[in-house]
C-alpha cells in the first residue's frame, strides 16, 4: 500500500482537469484491504483509471486508488475458458492478452480506456457487445462491513451503462476482481454496420478475433479524440432509451433521428445526432468544448476546469430538452463533494 498526501488528481482522470485530494491510498495487494482506514462516503472516493469521472470539486478526504492486478486462465472446458482479472488491470491490455491466449469474446471491446474494475460498474459496451455478455462473477470488498462479497451476474444488475455498483451505494463495494467466460472457438459479432464495413474495407472476408480487435482499434482511433491530446471521458451522455410511443412521435417529427428497437417496447435514440442537430458539434465554450469528431464527447482543450465542462454539459442538456423534450443523462460520474454545482 502506498500513501501520498495532498496529491494532484489532474493526471488521475482522463479529462485532465485540476483537482486535489486530502490523501491517496494506492491498493496494490489484497492484504492491503485488511489495513484500510474506514471509508467515509461524505469525503472519500474510490478511483480506478479515472476514465469515467469528472472532478468538479476537490476530494476533501481520501482517494482509494485501486491497482489490484493479476490475470489468469482458471479453466478451459467445452469451448469456453474462464479468466480471472484483477480490477487494476488495464482493460485494453486484458483484451489483447486474452486474444494472445487464443480466446475470444472481448474483441469488440478493444481500446476502451480505463481499468478492468470499471467494466462491471459501467457495464461497458461497444460495437454490439457489452460486459454482461461475458461476465460471470465479481468479487468485491464491502467497505461498510469489511469483508469479501461475491456477486453473481444477476446480482450485478447490469443494464445499459449501469449496474448495482453505480445505481446502489456507489462507494460501498471496492471491486477487486472478476471472472469472465470467454470462447475458445471464435464467432464474429458484426451487427454494427460501421464494424463490418471496416472489416470489408480491410479485405477481411472471414475475420479472426484479432482482425475484429484491430478494426475496432482503427475505428476508435479515427472517431474518438485521444485523451492524451484533449482530455475527455469518451461519451459524456447515454443514448436515451424511450418507450415506443414516445420514440415514434419523436422520429415522426425528426425522421433522420437514428433509432434502434430494444426489445418490444423500448427504443434507443441517438444522443450524438440530437447534439449535432442543435449545433454543438465542435463548439467551444472557452477551454471546454464538444469534439469536432464525435458530438457525444466533451473535451478539455487544455485549461478547462471540471465546472466549465459541466456547465457546457448543462447547456447541451437544456438545448436538447427544449428541442426534443428528452433529458440526456451523463455517463461519467460527476464528483462534487463541495456542492460547487449548486452555486
Ligand atoms: P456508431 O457505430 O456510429 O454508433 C453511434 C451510436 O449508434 C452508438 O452510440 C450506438 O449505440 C448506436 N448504434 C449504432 N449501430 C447500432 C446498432 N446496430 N444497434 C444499436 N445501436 C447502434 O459509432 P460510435 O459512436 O463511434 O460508437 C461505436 C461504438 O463504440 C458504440 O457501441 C458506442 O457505444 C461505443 N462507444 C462508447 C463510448 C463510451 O465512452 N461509452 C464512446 C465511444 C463509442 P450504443 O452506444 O448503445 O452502442
Amino acid at each position: 500500500m502506498r500513501v501520498s498526501h495532498n496529491p494532484s488528481l489532474k493526471s488521475f482522470s482522463t479529462f485532465g482537469v485540476p483537482a486535489t485530494a486530502g490523501r491517496m491510498i494506492t491498493l496494490e495487494t489484497e492484504e492491503d484491504l485488511l489495513s484500510l482506514p474506514p471509508f467515509n462516503p461524505v469525503q472519500d472516493l474510490i478511483l480506478g483509471g479515472g476514465s469515467n469521472v469528472l472532478f468538479v470539486s476537490d476530494v476533501p478526504g481520501t482517494v482509494f486508488h485501486n491497482r489490484l492486478e493479476g490475470k489468469q486462465i482458471l479453466e478451459t472446458r467445452d469451448g469456453h475458458a474462464w479468466v480471472e482479472a484483477g480490477a487494476g488491470e488495464n482493460w485494453h491490455g486484458l483484451v489483447r492478452w486474452t486474444l494472445d491466449q487464443g480466446l475470444s469474446g472481448l474483441e469488440n471491446l478493444s481500446l476502451i480506456p480505463g481499468l478492468a474494475g470499471a467494466a462491471p460498474i459501467q457495464n461497458i459496451g461497444a460495437y454490439g457487445v457489452e460486459l454482461a455478455d461475458v461476465l460471470e462473477t465479481v468479487t468485491a470488498w464491502d467497505l461498510e462491513r469489511n469483508h469479501w462479497v461475491s456477486f453473481t451476474l444477476a446480482q450485478c444488475e447490469l443494464s445499459y451503462r449501469n449496474s448495482v455498483f453505480k445505481s446502489g451505494k456507489p462507494d460501498r463495494y471496492l471491486i477487486c476482481s472478476m471472472r469472465l467466460r470467454l470462447d475458445t472457438k471464435f464467432t464474429a459479432k458484426l451487427g454494427y454496420a460501421g464494424l463490418s464495413d471496416e472489416l470489408s474495407r480491410a479485405g477481411a472476408a472471414a475475420p479472426s478475433a484479432l482482425d475484429v480487435s484491430d478494426a475496432v482499434i482503427r475505428l476508435r482511433q479515427r472517431r474518438l479524440p485521444d485523451p492524451a491530446v484533449s482530455g475527455n471521458a469518451g461519451s459524456f451522455f447515454k443514448n436515451p432509451v424511450l418507450d415506443r410511443d414516445r420514440a415514434e412521435s419523436l422520429t415522426s417529427r425528426f425522421p433522420q433521428l437514428p433509432a434502434w428497437p430494444l426489445g418490444e417496447n423500448a427504443v434507443k435514440v441517438s444522443a450524438a445526432w440530437m447534439i449535432e442537430h442543435c449545433g454543438f458539434k465542435g463548439r467551444r465554450a472557452g477551454p471546454a468544448g464538444v469534439s469536432d469528431r464525435h458530438a457525444l464527447v466533451l473535451v478539455n482543450h487544455g485549461s478547462a476546469s471540471g465546472k466549465q465542462i459541466f456547465q457546457l454539459a448543462v447547456q447541451i442538456q437544456t438545448a436538447i430538452y427544449s428541442t426534443f423534450g428528452v433529458l440526456l443523462e451523463p455517463e461519467p460520474r460527476i464528483v462534487d463533494f463541495k456542492g460547487e454545482l449548486d452555486e
